[in-house]
């Protein structure tokens, strides 16, 4: 499925310069890393926030995850019109990374995945709530994007600004929402922990389903919002240990 890369009559938005090599590096990695654990398949995306611009964020042309290569990033502006696009396809649901950029100055990365245990939970009144600590920056609630409240009847995808906006309201100040019928949105303070956060709340989503069933309709212990907050923010685990794993299992070791 191809896009149209900007609208015609627009002039391509000014470079905000070049960035550093391992920033490339680790958005490649995790790309990679999101497909070999499971959350991309021949579809969704990440990006991170351009570090020296903040109007401007990078992310691969239209690919399948586990393909991408330094050579296939380009920078977009919030508008998430590229700077030199080149020809190239661009994927259709890049609103989704534009949109929430500019609403929450605070993320500096986004996963878009369809990641499959979590769909349930956009589509019943059962909420995701964190079933262990490697989740418990689900804490605060995790709300769910109903693409018809705005737009009606459409093809579920977030393909311009104005559903990306509706998303970003949806996400507010929360690290996850769920898209109905659709997948979720991550986001995260730096790559590695949005690339972290879209593992486990699939991770989370997996054993959330195993506890409901067995706990056949009785109560499930989930994290206090106390713990939530105690771990998310007050005294957080080193995560730099799993993202080295993971980036060695796909770029090779350091
Ligand atoms: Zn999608």
């Amino acid at each position: 499925m191809t896009s149209p890369s900007q609208s015609a009559g627009t002039a391509a938005p000014a470079s905000a310069g070049p960035v550093d090599p391992a920033l490339i590096e680790d958005l490649v990695a995790a790309s990679r890393i999101l497909a070999a654990e499971g959350i991309l398949d021949g579809y969704g995306h990440v990006s991170v926030r351009h570090p020296s611009h903040p109007e401007r964020y990078l992310m691969s042309r239209s690919l399948a995850p586990a393909l991408v290569s330094a050579s296939d990033i380009l920078e977009l502006d919030l508008d998430s019109n590229p700077v030199d696009g080149r020809g190239r396809t661009l994927f259709r649901e890049r609103f989704i990374h534009g949109t929430i950029y500019r609403a929450r100055p605070d993320v500096q990365a986004v996963v878009h995945s369809h990641s499959p245990t979590v769909i349930p939970f956009g589509i019943t009144d059962v909420p995701l709530k964190p079933t262990f600590h490697m989740a418990a920056f689900l804490y605060a609630g995790v709300p769910v994007y109903e693409i018809r409240e705005e737009s009606g009847f459409t093809n579920m995808l977030v393909d311009d600004n104005a559903r990306g906006r509706a998303l970003a309201a949806t996400l507010g100040d929360k690290p996850v929402a769920l898209m109905r019928g659709h997948g979720n949105v991550v986001v995260g303070p730096t790559l590695p922990h949005a690339v972290f956060r879209a593992i486990y709340t699939e991770v989370n989503a997996r054993q959330q389903t195993v506890a409901m069933a067995i706990a056949q309709g009785g109560p499930v212990k989930y994290l206090a919002p106390e713990e939530g907050d105690i771990i998310t923010n007050k005294k957080p685990g080193d995560i730099g240990r799993a993202w080295q794993l993971w980036k060695s299992k796909v770029m090779g070791p350091p």
